[in-house]
């Protein structure tokens, strides 16, 4: 078998990431990444595409323009772990030996489990910000909507970017707002969960633009099938007693937000939790059982929000911690859950949702500059202008801009999760 010191299974946004960081670190680090796509995406961007702003291509571009030069890519998918013998094997059969392994495979849209859904996306008025290609899709319907029912759909969690469904919404709204038309048009939020949004400080902010916009919220209502042709969304609808039925909603426009899971090559892996995501200390991001094996990213099973805004706090302590496992030094690197979410409330208006582990807020900025539980207008600013400067440039560079990890002070005693804010 070929073998590298570290190996990276994931080109996305972990990956190059933690690669680059690595790199800042030691230049001449042997690193290996495992990655079938030619194509890398600005997924953050594609809440943009689908209300007008960015451009599709704004959002993508070649596998090796963010490829570090240094890093050995390997264009096909890891499909076999083996940690007992520090191996894994490609889709071609041929293995790999490693002293690091660093998985971010990122997770899988589960567009099959809602049945009918697969053939009607793109047609009939069902649409997803969730793919690329679909996305100009969501502008496309917005545009030509003048009247009718719009739904848009959120499954249960863990889902990545918990708040893109609600921002397609009110992107939508805001243009119907502007042209006059949202009083001809029903839109609902029709979500698995109990609550508007998880973390209750931004929950007032978003209530306002529930309200300013009519939005009906459907709480515990969970998209069980679509039938496209015929416009018309399955629903399970459990009331407050805990009882289940079955609803069945006519749309003319449908945004869904697929339920999502760990791809099943992980899943079914020695490395996955009992729910298939990689099973690690959510300070350290080390593997709880393989002191050789790190995940980052929407894979990793730490309870934060699955964001890019993560990977840009999680790459430089994966980076440190395999340095220092690598020197045979214990890994006292750690993140304490950062993950941020702009919601996209209206055209030029954000509310920045940042917050760590259990809730507990995370703000970049002074509340004097910028305060997250409200709207604002600096904030929309940072999302169309400063945010994909940031991903590029800064985090894919390995640049770690407000991003140096903070350390637990011994190994054996290693800094709580309250404590670890690093700002
Ligand atoms: P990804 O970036 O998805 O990359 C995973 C990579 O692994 C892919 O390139 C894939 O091809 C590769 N891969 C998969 N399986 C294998 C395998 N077996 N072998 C080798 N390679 C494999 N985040 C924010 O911070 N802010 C936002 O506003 C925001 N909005 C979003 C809006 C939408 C609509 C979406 C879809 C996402 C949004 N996100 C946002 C979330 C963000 O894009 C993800 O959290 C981030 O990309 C996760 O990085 P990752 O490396 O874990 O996964």
């Amino acid at each position: 078998a070929a073998s590298h010191n570290i190996v990276i299974i994931g080109g996305g946004a972990g990956g190059q990431a933690v690669a680059a960081s690595i790199l800042k670190r030691q230049p001449d680090q042997d690193i290996a990444i495992i990655e079938p796509q030619q194509a890398h995406y600005y997924q953050p961007g594609w809440t943009l595409v689908g209300g007008g702003v960015f451009s599709q291509a704004q959002t993508k571009r070649t596998m090796t323009s963010v490829m570090p030069k240094q890093v050995t890519w390997y264009q096909t998918a890891a499909n076999k772990f083996e940690p007992e013998r520090q191996q894994i094997t490609l889709e071609n059969g041929e293995r790999l030996s490693y002293k690091a392994l660093i998985v971010a495979t990122g997770l899988k849209l589960d567009w099959e489990a809602i049945p009918g859904l697969n053939e009607t996306l793109g047609k009939n008025g069902v649409t997803s910000n969730y793919r690329f290609d679909l996305a100009p899709y969501t502008w496309e319907l917005v545009q030509s909507l003048k009247s009718g029912n719009a739904i848009f759909t959120q499954p249960p969690m863990p889902i990545k970017c918990a708040g893109a469904p609600q921002k397609a919404m009110y992107l939508s709204c805001d243009e119907w707002h502007r042209n006059g038309l949202l009083d001809n048009i029903s839109v609902s939020f029709c979500t698995a969960g109990a609550a508007l949004f998880g973390v209750q400080a931004y929950v007032p902010a978003l209530q306002k633009y529930i309200d300013k916009y009519g939005i009906k919220l459907q709480l515990q209502n969970k998209l069980t099938a679509v039938d496209g042709p015929n416009q018309r969304a399955t629903f399970a609808v459990t009331d407050a007693e805990g009882n289940t039925t079955t609803e069945v909603k006519p749309f003319d426009m449908l945004h869904v937000c697929p339920p999502q899971k760990a791809p099943e090559v992980i899943a079914t892996s020695p490395i996955a939790d009992e729910a298939g995501w990689v099973d690690v200390s959510p300070e350290s991001l080390q593997h709880t059982q393989y002191h050789n094996i790190f995940a980052l990213g929407d894979i990793a099973n730490a309870p934060n929000a699955k964001t890019a805004a993560a990977v840009r706090k999680q790459a430089p302590v994966v980076a440190e911690n395999v340095l220092s496992m690598l020197s045979g030094k214990p890994a006292i690197a750690v993140y304490d859950g950062y993950g941020s979410c702009p919601l996209t409330v209206e055209r030029g208006k954000i509310v920045l949702a940042e917050f760590g582990y259990g809730g507990k807020l995370l703000p970049t900025f002074p509340t004097w500059l910028v305060n997250g539980t409200k709207p604002s207008r600096l904030s929309w600013l940072l999302k169309e202008k400063m945010l994909p400067w940031l991903y590029w440039d800064v985090m894919l560079k390995g640049k770690e801009w407000l991003a140096a990890p903070s350390h637990s002070v011994t190994k054996s005693k290693p800094a709580s999760v309250e404590d670890a804010c690093n700002f």
